[in-house]
């Protein structure tokens, strides 16, 4: 399959182009990255060390977004808004892992689904989609018994939080317990808080040096707690999953998936489009 890379010369860009690289089911037939970059025309090949491929970083998606059967974007929310306008327009697939959406960018994501296949995940590696899924068993057992706080760290240049990941676990305790998150969620804690209400979901987060990517749900209750954590130590978790949803979306016309979807593991309240 021919795949695009949106946001190449960025930390995940060049990881995503490696993974590319490394599947023997996928092409790296385009890339692309902010107009104005130095590195733009490089060959994206040489970018990796893996030699010229003969294509060059170009710097407007819509120049090559018919080169490739689906393109992968992991840039910035503004670029992504902008990216799914391009390909619905053009009938090109595309796997999103851009974090921070407005609830605005997410809708239009949503209406472009109408016409294209899309996945949209806050996190394509399988272990944290397989986090997901214990996390819906936890909640469903222990439930409004305990109280459930949900904690992040990050690298130093990270520029959102809490992480999409973090907000997507809360997401999936606080479907699992019919709670809105919206109403539910306290972010961060000072000075004179009073005493924690039970039906909360708290929010810490961590910006610290290279971590890669850390995220514990704690679910605690009197006299025990339970914890379900994930430690990424290398970005080729989320851009091995991420060409492996690339792979799984050639099957679909149009729809939004997510890594639930991709790994088979959807159930009622993980996923987008449920
Ligand atoms: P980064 O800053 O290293 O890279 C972003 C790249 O996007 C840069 O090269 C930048 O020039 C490029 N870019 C910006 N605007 C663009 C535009 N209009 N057109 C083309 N390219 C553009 O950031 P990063 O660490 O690679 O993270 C990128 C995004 O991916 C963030 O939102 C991050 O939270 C997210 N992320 C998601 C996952 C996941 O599994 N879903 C994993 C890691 C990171």
């Amino acid at each position: 399959m021919k795949v695009g890379i949106i946001g190449a010369a960025g930390r995940m860009g060049r990881i995503l182009m490696e993974a590319t690289l490394a599947n023997p089911d996928t092409e790296l037939a385009a890339a692309v990255d902010v107009p104005g970059s130095s590195l733009i025309g490089a060959d994206a090949g040489e970018l990796v060390g893996q030699g010229r491929l003969g294509v060059a970083l170009a710097d407007d998606l819509e120049k090559v977004v018919r080169d490739a059967e689906v393109f992968i974007d992991f840039t910035v929310p503004e670029a992504t808004a902008r990216h799914v306008a391009v390909c619905r327009a053009a009938g090109t697939r595309l796997v999103i892992g851009t974090t921070g959406l407005d609830d605005d960018q997410t809708a239009a994501l949503r209406a472009a689904a109408e016409d294209i296949a899309i996945c949209f995940a806050p996190n394509y590696s399988i272990g944290v989609n397989l986090c997901f899924k214990l996390l819906e068993t936890a909640a469903a057992v222990l439930g409004d018994e305990v109280d459930i706080e949900v904690i992040e760290a990050h690298h130093r240049h990270k520029i959102d939080a809490p992480s999409g990941t973090a907000l997507r676990m809360g997401e999936v305790v606080a479907q699992t317990l019919g709670r809105d998150l919206k109403e539910c969620a306290v972010y961060g804690r000072e000075g004179r808080t009073g005493e924690r209400e039970r039906h909360t979901i708290g929010f810490d987060t961590i910006r610290a040096g290279d971590i890669v990517g850390d995220h514990t749900v704690m679910f605690a209750a009197e006299g025990e707690r339970v914890e379900i954590s994930h430690k990424a130590s290398s970005r080729m978790s989320f851009g091995r999953g991420a060409v492996r949803a690339a792979l799984w979306l050639g099957r679909h016309e149009r729809g939004l998936y997510d890594m639930q979807d991709v790994l088979g593991l959807a159930g009622d309240s993980a996923g987008w489009g449920r």
